[in-house]
């Protein structure tokens, strides 16, 4: 068979996919400690005493991550990881969390 026409190839470059074994950007799960991507978590910031959700990643300072999903927050508070992650002394309120960290 000669007629054989092969598809276009593909663009060399595209080849990037953000997933949590891939190359995307990776954050561990201050829960469960589980990495993973980027988009699957939510960035907290310490702002005076709180935690903050930072959905945008807007806000300065140390971040740390935790996934959309409550069992993952409540472990975080009970191991007290948000004071530990963010390098942050004494308690951390986590009310405004609760709002942001839903499973979805
Ligand atoms: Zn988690």
């Amino acid at each position: 068979m000669s007629g054989r026409t092969r598809a276009t190839p593909c663009p060399p470059t595209r080849k990037r996919q953000a997933s949590p074994e891939g190359v995307g950007p990776v954050r561990t799960c201050v829960g469960c400690r589980a990495r993973a991507a980027k988009a699957d978590l939510v960035r907290v910031v310490a702002v005076e005493g709180e935690c903050v959700p930072d959905p945008a990643g807007t806000l300065p300072g140390r971040g740390a991550h935790v996934h959309h999903d409550p069992e993952c927050l409540a472990r975080a508070e009970r191991r007290k990881a948000f004071p530990r992650a963010l390098r942050v002394s004494g308690p951390l309120d986590t009310e405004r969390l609760h709002a942001v960290v839903v499973p979805r």
